[in-house]
């Protein structure tokens, strides 16, 4: 009988420390409802003793969101395990995911502990979650870099505390498959309890292994991996979540094991974490890279046009990408557009289908054939904005390679109308900066990068710009087949979220 291999997904914690990534709370509830449909089994919302705006995000994770156990990060002190049960309190299944280093370097360096310190703050942690909920997990951050004999004795005294789950990380992504999937079949040799519990790994990919070490661990005996989708996380990210199950499923004539996912939900998810951390994904990027399922050489193609198999390992449709190239235009009514976004995987209440068809009908009006593609940009950017109290009334810029680059804009902030005018290295520039005095905001343009949604000379143009206020990073996200006003939208869109921050957001 195959074995059941639980999925627990760190996108909205690990995911979320990847550098020039910061969502808000919002945000995190669209992805983390997005995973539920996905149906991974655990949701790791996020680490609530870090801020504010963490704690809520878990909280509010936990309230709305049903399927999958919802877990939040918590040290191994009581300040963090009370503040994270706090957080997952509301949670159909609650679970406060405990942890402590336990490699030498990390235990005399940074926790400045001595083992013996480690292994009673870890005990007491564990007993500690075990008063708020049933389901704990226990982690010993470094497990790779660690002293199998202290691990064995750390995981049996975290178990006979109360772990119902016991993670091991290969936190600085050190780990080889053959040395990782070694770790685990001696750690369940050597600790008997760890029979009792579920075995979690946690693989970052620095030497580009992660999944790799994860897909080890599986074969020696372990029944949890912690992944992320798109790969984020700390430094080079953890294992990526698509391929981790992609690779469980097209494999399982190796692996004889089963999962919960919805592979037909994959696409959309990745989709969805790239548009809101604005963190594109690579082309070449297995499983949902543009360039995945593509055939370029005329004997690939050759041979996928007369027998799929030849090149194909597994299909574009088990991961939620439709064959159907139908393409939309002009005349296209409502009905075959709510078609369609059904077809893709949207759930779009009548309001929200008003508003979409409005936009469909305004970019028909500049563009003749709308691809799957321009549908998927238009609908997350209106499915994911936030109050917009900055409303972009107007603009006009004006360049050349002679002249000094001048924009004018107006804004609507609330119920007054403010029009203000800037010269600026470039149209783009010179509209930046109109726009920061018009709203009287003092921010730092950080990155910017723009690209095109789909082919052809009318092709829409994405614009995603990260800025910084007081230390934080927002990031804002444009749309339009003028690039200019792509860049002006995305700049307002980051703008209106700073000021959603002052009021409630993070
Ligand atoms: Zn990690």
């Amino acid at each position: 009988m195959a074995s059941k291999i639980e999925i627990f997904d760190t996108t909205l914690r690990d995911g979320e420390q990847s550098p020039g990534v910061s969502l808000n709370s919002y945000e995190k509830l669209e992805i983390a409802k997005q995973l539920a449909k996905l149906q991974v089994d655990v949701i790791e919302a996020g680490f609530p003793i870090a801020s504010n705006g963490d704690f809520n995000a878990v909280k509010t994770i936990a309230e709305n969101v049903k399927g999958p156990v919802i877990a939040g990060l918590a040290r191994a002190n009581f300040k963090d395990i009370d503040r994270a049960a706090e957080a997952v309190k509301a949670a159909e299944r609650p679970r406060i995911h405990t942890f402590i280093a336990s490699s030498p370097i990390h235990m005399k360096y940074k926790l400045k502990m001595t083992p013996e310190q480690v292994l009673e703050a870890a005990v007491e942690a564990v007993k500690r979650a075990k008063s708020y909920v049933e389901d704990v997990e226990f982690s010993a951050e470094d497990a790779s870099r660690s002293e199998v004999e202290f691990l064995c004795k750390l995981f049996s005294a975290a178990i006979n505390a109360g772990a119902t789950v016991i993670n091991i990380p290969d936190t600085v992504g050190y780990a080889t498959p053959e040395e990782f999937g070694s770790l685990v079949k001696t750690l369940r040799e050597r600790v008997p309890e760890m029979d009792k519990v579920k075995i979690s790994v946690h693989c970052h990919n620095d030497l580009g292994m992660a999944v790799a070490n994860s897909l080890a661990a599986v074969q020696n005996g372990a029944t949890q991996i912690e992944c992320a989708v798109n790969g984020l996380g700390e430094r080079a990210g953890n294992a990526a979540l698509e391929e981790v199950v992609m690779a469980l499923v097209t494999r399982k004539d190796l692996y004889n094991v089963d999962l919960n996912i919805d592979t037909k939900h994959i696409y959309r998810t990745s989709k969805l974490v790239s548009t809101l951390s604005g963190i594109y994904v690579q082309p070449n990027k297995a499983i949902v890279g543009a360039n995945a399922f593509a055939h370029e050489s005329g004997i690939h193609q050759h041979g996928v046009l007369s027998e799929k198999s030849t090149y194909e390992i597994m299909t574009p449709e088990s991961i939620g990408l439709s064959s159907n190239r139908l393409v939309l235009g002009k005349l296209s009514g409502r009905h075959a557009f709510a078609q369609r976004l059904k077809e893709m995987g949207y759930e779009l209440d009548d309001e929200e289908l008003n508003k979409a068809f409005e936009r469909f009908k305004d970019l028909a009006d500049k563009k003749k054939e709308i691809t799957d593609k321009d549908i998927e940009a238009l609908v997350e950017d209106q499915v994911l904005k936030i109050p917009q109290l900055i409303v972009l009334e107007y603009f006009q810029t004006s360049s050349g390679n002679q002249t000094i680059s001048t924009a004018t804009v107006k804004v609507k902030i609330g119920e007054k109308s403010v029009e203000e005018a800037s010269t600026g290295d470039g149209p783009i520039d010179a509209t930046y900066r109109a726009l920061e005095r018009a709203c009287n905001i003092d921010c730092k343009l950080v990155d910017y990068s723009i690209k095109s949604v789909s082919g052809g000379k009318d092709a829409m143009g994405e614009v995603i710009v990260k800025i910084e206020k007081d230390g934080k990073l927002f990031t804002g996200r444009g749309l339009s087949t003028d690039i200019i006003e792509a860049s002006a939208l995305a700049y307002t869109n980051a703008l209106n979220k700073t000021l959603w921050n002052n009021g409630n957001g993070r």
